[in-house]
Formats: structure tokens, C-alpha cells, sequence
């Protein structure tokens, strides 16, 4: 079955159609590096990990890249009151490089990889040649126009020539809406349409966290012009395939990403499909910095987080972070997902039995027959429904192949589910399996011969052993009676 996306763009679930090289360049909005990531942000990155996964087994070549936000009016502000009204740039890379090594902790806990050659993060201050040069493009083509407090991108000029400004948000987004005052402040809501800053010139509240350029005026890059630069450096100017990140960056971020990026780029595209992760929730609202509602994963490590049930050895034994990554599994990447503690802890107990079905047989008495791992791609290849999905994983675990282990690969869990299968004891089942799986066939020789009494006789043996057995036409299969 075909992948199929819910483009943001075009409010429609899409065939997704691959790019003519064959290679899928994928673009991920990362985190800004003020504050350590909560886990709001990171169930984003596990969604954009997923889909990189489930692209890679759709026989893709996949080119995955992220940008860090090191440069913002919050990043600014953090460094500013720790390091003092005279900060300068090495103070910020600094300050930000602590929150970037925390990040990276975070993406290993989750299994997100980051070292493999098709997976670049980069930073936002490594780039800023790059975006100077592209805010002169743009002001040379009209679109940017400079001020005495900085650069800013001219909505009403991109309007007269494109006609779609907001499009990711509706078609109708800029009806009756007002245009042509300024915001210089990155996060504003839908109703200021306000031409954006690009270059913020110096402000005295920055301390000294300035570059300077003699077109551009001393000043530092706004939030969105990074991602356009990113996207156009990365992928060396050709079209992204697919963009992710959460609603919230619908607007304005990635609208005007796309007001950017399609003013230089007229014609040709600039990101074909728009995938957008719904918020993690916490008592209905969104987990927020602001909010102070927030957790990160550290928090979720700690003592609150412990499971005190029957089986807390064992569910203690399973890491927050894979943890999160099976609960955010559990809901679907497009619908609101309330965060609670109970919930994680049924996540650490749901992975606990999977674990233990896991390592139900060491040699299968039987193979899993039908299509499961086609079951399992079909509901992935539907817009990502991993909560699909993970019932096929279900199915099919107590009879692990190579089938097994394609589905745990694409969920990003395998290594720790077969950690935790080794760690976990052995169950008695295993060791007198041998002895089963020979009453199993010699009853079945006595069926065969129409001998039914033994095979009878046989079968409640069996049964009192703990072993449920039934006839199929591939012969006959059995499984603990308490198998869950
Ligand atoms: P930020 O670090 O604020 O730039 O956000 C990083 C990513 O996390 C972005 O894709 C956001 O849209 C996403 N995000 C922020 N809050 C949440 C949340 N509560 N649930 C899911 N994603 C979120
Ligand atoms: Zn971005």
C-alpha cells in the first residue's frame, strides 16, 4: 500500500509521491536551546524519527535535518541575565552549548539518532554568513526593506507577486486583516499579520550578542529566516519533501518560512508536504514553558515516576525515555495527547508485558502465518498510525522472526526490548518446552492415525501442563495458558 500524508498545505491526506532522485529531504524545526527540551517538544522528535524510519523501509533514501536554535530573543534574554549586561556571542554559544549537550542526551534516551551520516543538526550560529547573504537577496528583490531598528520582510510586496501569504494556515487567512505595520518580537499571534523582522538591529537589552555587516547594520538574524536558510544550505537549494513540527509553528513561523523561502525561489517549491505533530497536553492545556506545566525527561526519571505496583522490579527496569517513546506511540501523531502520570506508568507496565511476550519462546513452536508485518507497514503507510501498528506488534511478538524485528527497528525500540528481554528472568515455560512441543507431536502422530483417545488422552496432558493447543492447517499450535 502507497504512504499516504495529511499535508498541512493542502488539508488533504496525500499520496506521497518521492522526489525524482529518490531521495527524501527531510526537514525538522528543532529545539530552541534556552531551557533544557520538555517532553512536549520531544514527542515532535519522536514523531519526525518514526517518519524518517517508516520512509527508510518504504525503500527511501532519507536526508534528515534539523536546526538549533542558539539565537533568539529567549536565548539572548538567559544569557543576558547570567552572564551579564555585557555578554557577548561566546558567552551565548556558552550558555547554549549546555542546553544543546542536554538535548542530545535527551534524543539518545529516546533512540533518536544523531550520528549517522544522513542526520544533521545544525546550529543556527554556524550559519549566519548564509543568512546575511540571504537577507540581501531578498532586499534586492524588493522584499526586505531596512529600518533604523533592523531588516524586515515586506508582506504586501510578497503578496502583490505570490497572492498566498498564510496559506499554510487557510486560504482565506489574510481576508480583512490589516498589513503593513511591524513586529520585531519572534512569537506574535494570527491576528498581527505585521512584516517580520529578518535582521533585528542591536538593542541594548542584548548586551553585546551582536554581528555586524555594513549592508545590514550591526544586528542579529530574527526566528524564521533560519529555517529558510537551513533548508536552502542543507539540501544545497532543491525543494524539501517534507517539513515537520508541532501546530504551534504554523503561524507565524512556517508561514513565513514559506513567504521567505517562495520569494526566492518563485516558481520551484519549496517544501512539497507539511506535517504538523499535535501538543502534548497536561490537565487539557498545552505543556508550556510559560505554562510552568511543563516535564522533561529527567523529571521523568526521578522517584515520581517510579512504578510501585506488583511488578515495580521489573517495570523500574524500563528507562523513562523508552518509556515515552512507547506512550507516544500509543496515540497517533496528529491528535492531542494528555500527559499523565498514570499513563506513563501504564506505558512502562505495557512494555513490561510486551517484554515478557517477547521472550515467551526461544524457538517458536510456530511462525505468525498471514501478512502481519504487511498489516503493520499498512497502518504506519496511513499517515503514521502507529497506534495501529503497535497491535500488530502484539500479535505478533510471542513469535519473534525477522518480521518481529522489522517492526521493533521502525518503532525505534528493538535494542532495549531485547535488553529487557535478557534481563528479565527466564520464564519455567521455556525449559520445558522441549518436553511439551514432544507430547505435541506425538499426539499429533495418534490424530493422524485417527487414534483419538491417546491423542485426547494426550491433549489434556498437555492442558494440565499449562498449554493450550489447537488444530489449524499448518498443523498444531500451542501457548501458555496465561499468556496475556
Ligand atoms: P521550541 O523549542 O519551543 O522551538 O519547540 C520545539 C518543537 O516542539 C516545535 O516543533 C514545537 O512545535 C514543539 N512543541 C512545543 N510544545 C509542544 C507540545 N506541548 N507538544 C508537542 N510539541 C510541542
Ligand atoms: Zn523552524
Amino acid at each position: 500500500m502507497a504512504l499516504k500524508l495529511y499535508n498541512t498545505l493542502t488539508r488533504k491526506k496525500e499520496e506521497f509521491n518521492p522526489s525524482k532522485d529518490g531521495v527524501i529531504r527531510l526537514y525538522t524545526c528543532g529545539p530552541t536551546v534556552y531551557d533544557h527540551a520538555h517532553i512536549g517538544n520531544l514527542r515532535s522528535y519522536i514523531f519526525a524519527d518514526v517518519l524518517r524510519r517508516v520512509l527508510k523501509h518504504n525503500g527511501y533514501a532519507v536526508r534528515w535535518i534539523m536546526n538549533i536554535t542558539d539565537i533568539d530573543d529567549k536565548t539572548i534574554k538567559r544569557t543576558v541575565d547570567e552572564f551579564g549586561s555585557q555578554a557577548t556571542p561566546e558567552n551565548l554559544k556558552e550558555y547554549t552549548d549546555r542546553y544543546i549537550k542536554s538535548f542530545l542526551d535527551d534524543l539518545k534516551k529516546l533512540n533518536i539518532p544523531t550520528d549517522e551520516p544522513d542526520i544533521t543538526l545544525i546550529r543556527v550560529s554556524d550559519k549566519i554568513e548564509e543568512i546575511k547573504t540571504f537577507i540581501k537577496e531578498l532586499k534586492k528583490l524588493g522584499y526586505a526593506y531596512k529600518t533604523e531598528d533592523g531588516v524586515y520582510f515586506n508582506i504586501e510586496k510578497y503578496q502583490e507577486k505570490f497572492g498566498d501569504y498564510g496559506c499554510l494556515v487557510g486560504e482565506s487567512f489574510l481576508n480583512g486583516k490589516k498589513t503593513g505595520t511591524r513586529v520585531k518580537v519572534d512569537e506574535y499571534d494570527k491576528e498581527s499579520v505585521s512584516d517580520f523582522a529578518l535582521w533585528k538591529g542591536r538593542d541594548q537589552s542584548d548586551g553585546k550578542i551582536f554581528w555586524s555587516d555594513p549592508e545590514l547594520g550591526d544586528g542579529r538574524p530574527g526566528w524564521h529566516v533560519e529555517c529558510s536558510v537551513i533548508n536552502r544550505e542543507g539540501f544545497n537549494g532543491k525543494t524539501t519533501d517534507i517539513h515537520t513540527g508541532g501546530v504551534d509553528l504554523i503561524f507565524p513561523h512556517h508561514t513565513n518560512e514559506i513567504a521567505q523561502s517562495q520569494a526566492l525561489l518563485g516558481k520551484d517549491k519549496f517544501v512539497r508536504y507539511w506535517l504538523h505533530n499535535d501538543h502534548l497536553l497536561v490537565g487539557g492545556k498545552k505543556m508550556a514553558k510559560s505554562e510552568k506545566n511543563f516535564f522533561t525527561l529527567k523529571d521523568l526519571e526521578s522517584d515520581l515516576f517510579r512504578s510501585k505496583g506488583k511488578y515495580k522490579d521489573k517495570e523500574n527496569m524500563i528507562s523513562a525515555g523508552l518509556a515515552f517513546r512507547h506512550l507516544t506511540l500509543q496515540t497517533n501523531y496528529g491528535v492531542k495527547m494528555n500527559f499523565t502520570k498514570t499513563a506513563l506508568l501504564s506505558a512502562k507496565r505495557n512494555l513490561y508485558y510486551l517484554a515478557e511476550k517477547y521472550k515467551k519462546y526461544e524457538n517458536p513452536p510456530w511462525k505468525f502465518s498471514g501478512l502481519i508485518l504487511d498489516n503493520f507497514i499498512n497502518d504506519l503507510n496511513e499517515n503514521f498510525n502507529t497506534a495501529g501498528a503497535l497491535a500488530h506488534l502484539w500479535e505478533a511478538i510471542p513469535y519473534p522472526d525477522d518480521r518481529v524485528d522489522t517492526m521493533l527497528e521502525i518503532f525505534g525500540i528493538k535494542d532495549d526490548l531485547l535488553k529487557l528481554k535478557a534481563e528479565l528472568k527466564p520464564l519455567e515455560e521455556k525449559n520445558i518446552s522441549i518436553k511439551i512441543w514432544k507430547l505435541v507431536n506425538e499426539r499429533e502422530k495418534y490424530r493422524t492415525n485417527k487414534q483419538f483417545v491417546q491423542s485426547d488422552r494426550l491433549r489434556k496432558e498437555i492442558n494440565e501442563l499449562g498449554y493450550e493447543l489447537k488444530d489449524t492447517p499448518d498443523g498444531p499450535k500451542i501457548w501458555p495458558k496465561n499468556l496475556n
